[in-house]
């Protein structure tokens, strides 16, 4: 099954406990690319980055199959540009700056060879754009997951709820998910989230885990206990990606089936946050995702008699 994913291709510069980095490859849709290619080759990308981007990061998604026939390179223009910090307990940040340079004026074009993609991932930028590339999708998706955060909340809320009509799963933090519902418990938040539009709700808890729920049911899964954290920067595009890629893989969107892609999904952030940027996605082989989920699936498991 194909996905198309939307984003954005961006400079990141990331301070953490552990260190700092100038700016560095980064990006919503970069990190969701790199995260889903472990599960397909039928990755189709829809994106906007300025002449300043290195052809080599672009060449690194390439070689992971990512299709870039819907990446715009905007001659004269500059890249999106994010910089954070992360607090000492990993688990928030602050904003330090966001430059939206080529965002700002983004139209996004849908090739014609995308515009039926099996599985569409409409990651974090401007809504109006997410709802643009819906737009143009002539066969609906057999699954249309959106993930976004508080700056667009601020921003455009209104476009937001527009585009959350036509979703069939949110992916968003606890703290989103408490400011796009007005309500402080997750349950809470949830019941009301999922009368906005989307079948499904993902809130992620960092290392906290991450709650699937729909109308009727609800499913937690932890994160992995890591010895060591580095930079939790691209984890939650990293859970994205894994999730729509296990379901793209398995061709099957049945609740049953969302349990396990939020096992994948928790898996590839895992590895995501051990090394700055997405230096750890492009290190690690299917043997060592096949591993990792096993200790997931270790962590979890416990016999007992009622
Ligand atoms: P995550 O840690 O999964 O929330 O995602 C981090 C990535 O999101 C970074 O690589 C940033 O370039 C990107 N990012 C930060 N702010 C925004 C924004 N407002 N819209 C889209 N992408 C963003």
């Amino acid at each position: 099954m194909s996905i198309l994913v939307v984003g954005t291709v961006a400079f990141d510069a990331i301070e953490t406990p552990f260190g700092k980095t100038d700016k560095i490859v980064g990006g919503a849709a970069t990190y969701i690319c790199l995260s889903s290619s472990f599960f397909t080759n039928k990755i189709n990308l829809i994106s906007v980055v300025g002449e300043d981007f290195p052809d080599s990061a672009i060449q690194v998604l390439k070689n992971k199959s990512v299709n870039t026939k819907g990446l715009q390179i905007k001659k004269g223009e500059k890249t999106f540009f994010w910089s954070g910090k992360y607090h000492d307990n990993m688990n928030t940040r602050d904003t330090l700056d966001t430059q939206l340079n080529v965002l700002e004026n983004f139209n996004p074009i849908v090739p014609k060879e995308f515009k039926e993609s099996d599985f569409l991932m409409l990651g974090n930028l401007m809504p109006s754009v997410q709802k643009k590339v819906l737009s143009q999708m002539t066969k609906k998706p057999k699954l249309i997951v959106l993930d976004t955060m508080n700056f667009w909340m601020d921003l455009f809320m209104d476009d937001l709820k527009e585009a959350l009509k036509q979703v069939d799963v949110l992916t968003i933090n606890d703290e989103e998910a408490r400011q796009l519902s007005g309500e402080h418990s997750l349950v809470k938040a949830a019941k009301k989230i999922l009368k906005m539009g989307p079948k499904h709700l993902v809130i992620k808890k960092g290392e906290h885990g991450a709650l699937l729920f729909n109308n009727k049911e609800v499913f937690f899964a932890p994160a992995l206990p890591l010895e060591e954290v580095f930079d939790p920067t691209g984890a939650g595009d990293s859970f994205a990606g894994g999730f729509i890629g296990y379901l793209a893989k398995t061709n099957d969107i049945s609740f049953n089936n969302m349990k396990k892609a939020v096992i994948y999904g928790s898996t590839m952030a895992s590895f995501c946050v051990e090394k700055f940027g997405t230096k750890k996605l492009n290190e690690i082989t299917q043997k060592e995702v096949k591993t990792r989920v096993n200790e997931f699936i270790q962590l979890v498991k416990f016999d007992t008699t009622l």
